[in-house]
């Protein structure tokens, strides 16, 4: 089975009042510092196996990978080839913001074989970027998307975020129709989420400072935009997920279908197969550890058959094309997914889930309550 193979680079240049991401502040010297320490942790854990496993899916994300210097992206590129084999047509995407990207680096991202970016445009609004602290404007975002297609791009993500301050039905079609008049061959549509008080934003609806859309709103543009993207070809394949046929993100396809992922830097996680596992959360603790020789390895939990199962499931709801639960019952030597089917019928008489033949899959209602949907199958 192919690996993906995801890389956190935790540096922007300020913090966006909605950030709940590991990220400091841009530093040019703390960036070498940091790619060096990524290069060594991969040849720590890629250099005790005696054969090369075969990677089809690279992910540069963040932070704001965008800022880094060619360079720092091309010596890792090649520490992951040594160590690994890399497919013919591997996927290798990064993440950029749209005032990091020039005609010389999008150029330079193609000649080291990154086929795709994710562009963190959240709106064509300028108030709402500015509501939210983004450095760039609108037009950046048109001008970096220009400038991606104009040196070769043909695999564009366009990231929006639904429920921004201020948002409104009529800002966020402007969003949505812009977006789609530029054509991208992806658009990810995220909830903002402020429940970590790591985000300013937190503080600032808490003390009424900003008010957000209430959720009877965002619940509507929700639905209304999976018709809009879809109305341009965009098809929904996940919950926050659209793509022309084909262009389906290979390397996110992983983690709903609980695929091995090792990642490689600070906060990173990796799922092998068998166990999860986490990398230390601090910079400082990330980078003495490697830079000491040990792994900065922070917890790994070894997935029971019913743990394996859970996590099949609810990932997998996260899909379209829903699971198969006949695969499940071939996997499952214990009787677990009886009690699984039990939720899934309560699920299905709420209108949340439907079974096609042997397949469950969330409804639209569903994926609008899809948070209600996965608790009630964690024990
Ligand atoms: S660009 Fe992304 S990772 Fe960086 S501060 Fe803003 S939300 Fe956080």
């Amino acid at each position: 089975m192919c690996l993906g193979i995801y890389i956190h680079v935790p540096f922007c240049v300020s913090r966006c009042s909605c950030c709940h991401f590991v990220t400091h502040r841009w530093s040019p010297r703390l960036a070498e510092r940091y790619a060096d320490a990524v290069r060594s942790e991969i040849s720590m854990a890629a250099g005790h196996v005696d054969r090369k496993r075969t990677v089809d899916s690279i992910y540069f994300g963040g932070g704001t990978p965008s800022l880094l210097r060619t360079g720092l992206v091309s010596r890792t590129l090649a520490a992951i080839g040594r160590w690994f084999d890399i497919a013919d047509g591997c996927e290798v995407s990064i993440e950029a913001n749209p005032e990091t990207i020039t005609r010389e680096k999008a150029e330079s991202y193609l000649r080291l074989g990154i086929n795709r970016v994710s562009v963190g445009v959240q709106s064509f609004v300028e108030d709402e970027l500015r509501g939210v602290g983004r450095r760039h404007s609108a037009g950046q975002a048109k001008e970096c998307i220009s400038v991606l297609r104009r040196a070769g791009f043909l695999n564009i993500n366009l990231d929006l975020m639904l429920g921004l301050p201020g948002q409104t039905r009529r800002r966020w079609k402007h969003t949505v129709e812009t977006a789609m008049r530029i054509a991208p061959s992806h658009v990810s549509v995220y909830m903002l989420d402020i429940d970590d008080p790591k985000a300013r934003l937190h503080r600032e609806v808490r003390s009424g400072q900003c008010v957000l859309p209430d959720d009877d709103l965002i619940a509507d543009l929700y639905a209304e935009s999976i018709e809009w993207l879809s109305g341009a070809g965009l098809l929904q394949y996940e919950i926050s997920n659209f793509a022309d046929p084909g262009r389906e993100c290979r390397h996110n396809l992983k983690y709903w279908t609980c695929r091995p992922v090792l990642g490689f830097g600070v906060s990173s996680h990796s799922f092998d197969g068998a166990a999860r596992i986490a990398n230390v959360s601090s910079l400082q603790d990330y980078l003495r550890s490697v830079e000491a020789g040990r792994s900065p390895e922070e917890t790994r939990t070894h997935l029971d058959a019913r743990q394996a199962l859970e996590e099949t499931l609810f990932l997998g709801l996260r899909l379209n094309r829903g699971v198969d639960l006949n695969e499940l019952k071939a996997r499952d030597g214990k009787g677990i997914l009886a009690e699984f089917e039990s939720v899934l019928d309560e699920m299905s008489r709420r209108g949340l889930v439907e079974n096609v033949g042997r397949t469950v899959r969330l409804t639209g209602r569903g994926r609008l309550l899809a948070n209600e949907v996965f608790s009630s199958l964690l024990r």
